[in-house]
Order: C-alpha cells, then structure tokens, then sequence
C-alpha cells in the first residue's frame, strides 16, 4: 500500500469522502488522490516522494510558483508581528489599493475570507442596493456554495453531475433564474419580463468552471448596458480570473478595451497568495451600502487577517507584466504542444482559452464550447485516461475535464519539456478510451 493509499484511508474514517472540497476525491477520473506533502517551483511533492510538473497551483493562487521566497519572507515576518489582532490592521488597506489600482470601477474594496463570502455578500449587497430580489446568473458558472447559486453550477458540481444541490430550499432557488451563457436572446427575454425585480446579473468575468469558455466579442459590455438600462447591477466573479487572466483579470480584456466597467466585483485566489483571502470592490455608492456605513450588514472575524494580507501584497507585487508575458507564453507553447499530441492520434477536439488561463474539451472541433450545454456534450470519458497517463508520467492536471489549467511564473522550460515529453502517451490513451 503507498503512502497516499494509507493516507485516503485514514482521511475517509475522519472526513466526508476523506476530503474538504469534493474535487479533490477524484470522482470523476477515478483512482486515489496523491496527498501531497511539499510545494516549490513548479513542482508538487507527494507522500511518497514523487514529484509532479503542477498545472492546477492550488486552482490559481499558485500564480509566482509555489513557495515564492518574496512571499514566504512576508508571511514569516507578518507571522512574527502576531497572527490576528481583532481590530484593523495598516495592510488592509495596502492590499485594497493594489486590487483598485488595477481594476477600473473599484473604488471601495472589502475583504472576506474565501470566494463564496464575496459572492454572497455582493449578491446581497445588489438587493439591498435595489431593493430587488431576482438574480440572474448563468448555467455552467461557479460562484462558490451560497444557496441561491448552487442551481446549475459549474465546478465540483459539473463533475459530480449534480442539478444543483440538496438542502437548498425551493423558495430560495426561485429567487435565481439560470439562463444559458452567451445568449443575449435570453437575457432580453428575461428583463422584458421581470426587469422591474431583478437585482443583479452575476456572471463569471470567462467562465472557468465549466471548462473555459470564452465570452463572445462583446458579451459582457452587453450585460453591463443590459443591466444599467433595467436598473440592475453587473457582478463580475473575478475569484478565477482576477489578477491570473491577466494583470486585470479578464475585465483587462474586455472592459479595458471596451470602456465599461463593473458595479460590482468578487476576486480571490491569486489575492491572498495561498492563504485564505478574498474580496468584493466596486463603485463607491454601491459600497458604501455596506455596514458600518450603510444598512446592508457583513462582518468577519478573520476578515483582512495580518498574514494573509502580507501574502496578498507580496503576491501582486511580484506580479508584474514581465510575469503575464511569461505566463501567456508558456500557455501558448503548452496550447501549442497539446494541439501537436491531439492531432497526431487524429483526436477530435477544442482549446479552449480566456487570456492566460485555458482547457481542453474532446469532440468538440467543430463549434467548440459556448455554453454549459456545449461543455456537457463533449467526450468526457476521454479525460480520465488522459489524465492518469499524465499523472503516471509526473504532472498533476485538473482532476476534471471541467477545471481550467494553470501555469505559473515558475513553469520554466526544464518543466515545460517534462509535461510536452508526458503528451504523447497520454493523447493515445485519450484516443483509445471507449465511452
Ligand atoms: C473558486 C471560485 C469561487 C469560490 O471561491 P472559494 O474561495 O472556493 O469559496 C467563486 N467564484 C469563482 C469564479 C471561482 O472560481
């Protein structure tokens, strides 16, 4: 029995499923999950002392490569500073700063703890802002666990196959209405018909959650002027994207472009640098609604922990345009060899991509993926011997077909050429599974 054996075992007599987040279980491609036991680099380091090439970097965060010596020095010195005082902090508002300077329409930035807090807060926040109650978000997006977004999520969600999730009450699932990604027919539709009560659209900035799917040229700017013209507010879920699509997030490549900007935003992951840290921000009117200011009430005992926020402000600092530029090109170069392994077993499929961040989907050359529905009808069953082949050969993907893949600032060539050596075998033994 390995290492990791021994250790599932044990994690399944004290733990759900023997995990604390479901995907890492490895429902969907099977098998038992190496625990791991040390990060650098590039590189993860399982219980039993094998080495992985990391294409998940903690789902984001991971974005300097692991064990980024700048940010473990800042969170060693914060460490030694104390661990959480209670009361505010002067890196607090250091780390808001970083986030608003470069991000268009954050004036005013709160910090949670974890993605689904930011969600849920700016949901609430829109409500108490419009005095509405309907939400409208997307079929496929992920917006973390809160209640009124389980309803066709993306993420662990996609993978199980799960409609939503139980538990979630009726009354509060009506208050949701889920329409299908990239069709503004639909999003008309449903202003024409309760414009006059929905609060909020919320969409991911590029959806990442069911597999990347890129929004069509103008789609976002299309819901800002949607919403702005019914009285709603735009939440764009920057959790995923935000300082990892680009240096902007995914806003950097329509927003910026385009000349709008969000009312609201939620960001996490790369934010705290891998420790728990996550925030909304967004126009100052809207913000101010917040307590102590205004009537809409949010609080954290850890919110704006002095450790995390060192790892934040050290994350971004380091996150200079040099580091993107060496992201977009390791991602092309990885698109690139992807696209070489596929086709030379003559496998039918798309790449799909959103600014540094991008996925594969089987069986689905001809339209590529648009919508949860497209994600849905690809090959699935083609991931899983894809992946275990990978995984054998020492590089740990996405143990999902329905997750983006993530490279880093660390993803040198030397790791590069691991993970294009371990391609081949593993697109034969995607073009041989049978469904
Ligand atoms: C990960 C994610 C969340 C939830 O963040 P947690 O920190 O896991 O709660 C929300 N939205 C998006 C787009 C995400 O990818």
């Amino acid at each position: 029995m390995s290492n990791s054996e021994q250790l599932f075992a044990e994690a399944r007599e004290v733990m759900p499923g023997g995990v604390n987040s479901p995907v890492r279980a490895f429902g969907s491609v099977g098998g038992i999950p190496p625990f791991m036991v040390g990060a650098k680099g590039a590189y993860l380091t399982d219980a039993d002392g094998k080495e992985y090439v990391d294409l998940v970097c903690s789902w984001g965060p991971a974005l300097l490569g692991h064990s980024h010596p700048e940010i473990q020095a800042a969170v060693h010195a914060a460490v030694d500073r104390g661990l959480s005082f209670g009361a505010s902090t002067p890196d607090e508002a250091k780390l808001g700063q970083l986030i608003k300077s470069r991000m268009g329409g954050v004036d005013r930035v709160r910090m949670v703890s974890t993605g689904t807090e930011a969600t849920m807060t700016a949901v609430r926040l829109a409500r108490g802002y419009t005095g509405r109650d309907l939400i409208i978000k997307f079929s496929g997006c992920y917006h973390g666990h809160l209640d009124g977004l389980l309803a066709d999520a993306g993420s662990g969600l996609a993978t199980l196959a799960l409609p939503g999730s139980a538990g979630v009450t009726a009354a509060t699932a009506a208050e949701t209405l889920v329409l299908p990604y990239n069709d503004r027919t639909a999003i008309e539709a449903a202003f024409a018909e309760h414009g006059a009560n929905i609060a909020a659209v919320i969409t991911e900035s590029a959806p990442c959650n069911m597999g990347v799917v890129t929004p069509e040229e103008g789609f976002n700017k299309f819901l800002k002027e949607t919403t702005a013209k019914h009285g709603a507010l735009l939440i764009v879920d920057e959790v995923l994207t935000g300082f990892r699509a680009s240096s902007s997030g995914y806003w950097g490549l329509t927003g910026k472009v385009e000349g709008w900007t969000a009312d609201l935003y939620t960001f996490g992951k790369v934010i705290g640098g891998g420790l728990p840290t996550a925030a909304l921000g967004g126009r100052a009117d809207v913000m101010d609604y917040l307590a102590p200011l205004g009537p809409v009430y949010q609080a954290g005992t850890l919110s704006g922990n002095p450790v995390a926020m060192a790892a934040g402000i050290a994350q971004l600092s380091n996150a200079t345009e040099e580091v993107y530029a060496h992201l977009t090109k390791q991602s092309d170069a990885l698109q690139a060899a992807i696209t070489e392994a596929f086709n030379a077993e003559g496998l039918n499929h798309s790449i799909q991509r959103a600014g540094t961040l991008f996925s594969v989907a089987f069986g689905t050359a001809e339209n590529g993926v648009h919508n949860y529905a497209d994600a849905q009808a690809q090959e699935v069953f083609r991931y899983a011997p894809f992946f275990h082949s990978m995984l054998d050969s020492g590089v740990y993907l996405p143990p999902s077909v329905f997750e983006a893949w993530f490279v880093s600032a660390a993803h040198d060539d030397a790791a590069m050429e691991k993970i294009f050596a371990a391609l081949p075998a593993a697109a034969k033994a995607a073009a041989e599974a049978k469904a």
